[in-house]
């Protein structure tokens, strides 16, 4: 590992300093991404600058009936929280559904929005990748690509972004706080994280050397019922190889509101207003579950390891939106 240096940020604005003095500086959170990437060589940090000790650690009622949650929560904390499980239960479950105990209780929220791909080429220094260094290549797309994206890809880059709570937070229309040298700003998570295109280096649409402060939910969606379900290769521990959160309001056999985010199937939390869009006003029944998760999935160009997340992801959206059906009429 290369040598670095540590220094401890006691407030949010000194924190954004540190790193606007040193570019090639790090914010450290939990560190269970960066330190294994550090560990590994991908990630060469001159400095770390620890943000755990900053005041970003509630969660709190936001203006307007949704909640605040600080970007230095843990996982653990923000599953636990009552008002998420109450009204959020997606999210809880999404959190839980990540990584393991002992993580969840390191983890941060803003760290987890941050974490790269589990992509087995960006994570070895030795290998050829545009992600880590752009113009190298993407090897990933003639090789090892079973759990590379269907939605969203380039020809150079397939990867797939490993969050779990991104996914529901997409879902819920959070908004992500940040504050840069200029000031603070936001950003709506359907515009935080950048497409692909020929640029896959850069991910998010955050200002260089910006901190993020914090996450907005706004007030969930009235009388509707949320789930988040994974799938993946073993029962616990494991990322996605795809998963779904889901908010649906039904009334009378009609599907008055929804919310459709898919995971592991693109660079980025995958909102599908496509088939947001078939489904709202539709009969509640599976047969337009498949027919909307149908119109969202024309969209997919698997590659020829991974065409198997296109049959998955559509059994995904039936079952979860035919327990939330039935839940609802229950
Ligand atoms: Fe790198 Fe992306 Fe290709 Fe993986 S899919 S090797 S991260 S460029």
């Amino acid at each position: 590992m290369r040598e670095f240096g540590y220094q401890r940020a006691h407030d949010v604005p000194g924190a954004v300093a540190l790193l606007g003095a040193d570019p090639d500086a790090r914010f450290l959170g939990g560190g269970t991404n960066l330190v294994d990437l550090m560990k590994a060589g991908v990630e060469r940090p001159t400095r770390l600058v620890d943000v755990r000790e900053l005041p970003l650690d509630r969660v709190e009622p936001a203006p307007g009936g949704g909640l605040r949650i600080g970007a230095t929560v843990t996982n653990s904390d923000l599953a636990a929280h009552p008002e998420v499980r109450r009204r959020y239960p997606a999210l809880t479950q999404a959190l839980l559904a990540g990584a393991s105990g002992q993580l969840r209780n390191m983890a941060t929220v803003g760290g987890n929005l941050l974490q790269r791909t589990r992509c087995g080429y960006f994570t070895d220094p030795a290998k050829a990748c545009n992600k880590r260094v752009p113009g190298s290549g993407c090897p990933a797309i003639e090789g090892e690509h079973h759990n590379h994206a269907i939605l969203g890809g380039s020809e150079q880059c397939v990867a797939v972004h490993p969050s779990d709570m991104g996914v529901a937070l997409t879902a819920f229309d959070a908004v992500v706080s940040y504050e840069a040298a200029d000031g603070p700003g936001e950003l709506p998570l359907a515009e935080f994280y950048l497409p692909v295109g020929d640029t896959p280096h850069q991910e998010t649409a955050l200002p260089p050397g910006a901190l993020i402060t914090g996450v907005t939910l706004p007030p969930a969606p009235a009388h509707a019922l949320s789930r988040y379900r994974k799938v993946r290769e073993r029962a616990s521990y494991a990322f996605a190889i795809g998963s779904v959160a889901a908010a649906l309001g039904v009334e009378d056999g009609v599907v008055r509101e929804v919310r459709l985010a898919f995971g592991a199937v693109a660079s980025r939390p995958w909102r599908a207003r496509e088939a947001e869009r078939a489904l709202t006003g539709g009969p509640a029944s599976a047969e337009a579950f498949a027919a909307a998760a149908d119109t969202e999935l024309a969209a997919a160009r698997p590659l020829p390891g991974n065409g198997y997340k296109v049959t998955l992801m559509r059994n995904l959206v039936v079952a979860v939106l035919t327990d939330l059906t039935e839940e609802a009429t229950r």
